[in-house]
């Protein structure tokens, strides 16, 4: 029959297979649409139908349907199609290549407003999976020099225009093995500030040895956000972040986030002083990890999974395909004891509240660009204690990945040449994958192996990535059925709107 809305060509299939996902889960088949970003559940007749329409002409669809389902009759069908098709579901048409080289040349003039300081490239911890350690960026053993320390501070104010809110991250290494430095720059923006009107912010991710009352007392008055690393218990902790000289420094690191968690309320600040810790290979419960650190009173957890490297044979402390099927389905019954917690009214832990925030940013999350997906080479570069400008922080130490200079600026010949090593690279991986518009093509340190080759993610972590996602749009969809209150505000509390979901009718 004619059909306004589908286009149907001969030969053709009825919607193309890349414009939605299909998949089942917890019992359920579900939707998603690339389009409109809608995730829905089907009945058995309609998913049945869109597989079909995914992979068949219009002729061999109204065939195996009048067999499957004898009484529905070729209207009916083509009239639910069609208003789906007016809902805007099955657009989705994949932007090609030459537009997204056009945005990267765009990037060249990025105005950044953040820079890492790598005011250490020397620790003194060795834990088994830190990347520096295996960079060989703390085998430099260096600190970084005030006179590096301003430039880096000069060299963003210059490069930010217009911004007016500028934060700098101090990092390592161990970057309070070089806390003179770190409070010079500090007072170095504050005068800056008077004089040019712009507002600086400041993080710090360390290890805690030397987190004392007075230095933790400092970042709390200058409402630093800070990141303090804790792998769990002591036995876990300290059998993955080894002292050099085999000292037990455990207590030492708690008693100190504990103070500052305790110093930070005191003074009513708006931040929450974060830990986190790491799974690997050695130690990987991720439920007891959190039930631990919620327990030590903790508000604001991160817990992250060591995985393996494409590009190499081994990486140290990597989770096994084995351990890390186990920690997904430790986030499995976590979000089982989410949704029953939601519908109880109970309020959720500070892990499992941070979960639920990851999920919705990335379910809102809607790629522009694929391949830089972060802020690598604009909001994440960081600087090391020579002054060269790297992507990130990870990629401190690794040669190749060298940008610029903070003295001589960047280099427009390997930043854009960067990332169209980058684009290339993931250009040809990812257009197919129905993930794209929510992993972009995924962490780029990832990929980047020390001889300057951007390799392709491994089957198997962009199984996993897909699976996670699959999983969190369940999640999304139940909630919004089994406790749709409390999860619009736990929505509305993170700033992500909902537009998408209200020009859809739920009811149809
Ligand atoms: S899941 Fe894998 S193939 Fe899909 S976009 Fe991410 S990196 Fe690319
Ligand atoms: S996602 Fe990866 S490449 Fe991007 S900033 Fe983070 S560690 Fe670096």
């Amino acid at each position: 029959m004619a059909h306004e809305l589908l286009e149907v060509q001969e030969g053709k299939t009825v919607i193309d297979r890349n414009s939605h996902h299909l998949f089942q889960y917890g019992g359920d088949k579900m939707l998603y649409d690339l389009a409109t970003g809608v995730i829905c559940e089907l009945n058995d007749f309609t998913y049945r139908l869109l597989s079909l329409c995914g992979g068949h002409s219009w002729a061999e669809v109204l065939d195996i349907i009048a067999r499957e389902y004898p009484g529905v009759r070729e209207e009916e069908i083509s009239a639910a199609l069609d208003s789906l098709k007016g809902h805007g579901f099955f657009r989705y048409k994949f932007s090609d290549g030459e537009i997204q080289h056009s945005r990267i040349d765009g990037l060249w003039g990025f105005k950044p407003r953040m820079l890492q300081l790598f005011l250490a490239q020397k620790c003194n911890l060795a834990c088994r999976y830190c990347y520096a350690e295996n960079s060989g960026s703390n085998a430099r053993n260096k600190l970084m020099s005030w006179e590096v320390a301003k430039g880096a501070v000069d060299y963003l104010v210059s490069k930010s225009g217009e911004r007016r809110d500028l934060r700098f991250n101090f990092f390592g290494g161990e970057p309070l093995l070089n806390y003179k430095v770190l409070q010079r720059a500090v007072s170095y923006c504050e005068e800056l500030s008077q004089r040019t009107g712009k507002k600086f912010s400041f993080e710090l991710s360390t290890n805690g040895i030397l987190l004392s009352r007075e230095v933790a007392d400092y970042f709390a008055e200058r409402d630093f956000r800070l990141c303090i690393s804790i792998d769990g218990w002591r036995e876990m902790h300290n059998d993955q972040r080894l002292s050099g000289e085999g000292k037990d420094y455990y207590d030492t690191i708690l008693h100190n986030a504990k103070y500052a968690v305790k110093r930070y309320r005191e003074l009513k600040s708006r931040i929450r002083v974060k830990v986190r810790a790491n799974l690997t290979c050695r130690h990987h419960d991720l439920r007891k990890t959190a039930e631990y650190l919620e327990d030590q009173g903790f508000e604001d957890i991160g817990i992250c999974s060591v995985v393996p490297l494409c590009y190499e044979d081994e990486t140290p402390c990597a989770l096994t395909e084995e351990q890390m099927d186990i920690v997904d389905s430790d986030y499995e019954q976590l979000q089982r004891e989410i949704l029953s917690d939601l519908e109880q009214g109970k309020r959720l832990g500070p892990y499992r509240d941070r979960y639920i925030s990851t999920m919705i940013a990335l379910q809102f999350r809607a790629m522009p660009l694929m391949g830089i997906t972060c802020g690598i080479g604009r909001n994440s570069s960081a600087v090391d204690c020579e002054g060269n400008i790297y992507p990130c922080h990870r990629y401190v130490g690794m040669e190749k990945y060298i940008m610029g200079n903070i003295f001589s600026g960047l280099s427009p010949s390997r930043t854009i040449g960067l990332y169209h090593k980058y684009h290339q690279c993931i250009l040809k991986e990812c257009s197919g994958c129905w993930a794209h518009k929510i992993c972009g093509g995924g962490c780029a340190w990832e990929r980047a192996a020390p001889d300057g080759i951007i390799y392709n993610k491994t089957s198997s972590h962009c199984e996993r990535f897909r699976k996670t996602m699959e999983t969190f749009m369940w999640l999304d969809k139940e909630m919004r059925k089994r406790c749709p209150g409390v999860y619009s505000d736990m929505r509305k509390s993170r700033r992500r709107d909902d537009e998408r979901f209200n020009n859809w009718r739920w009811d149809e």
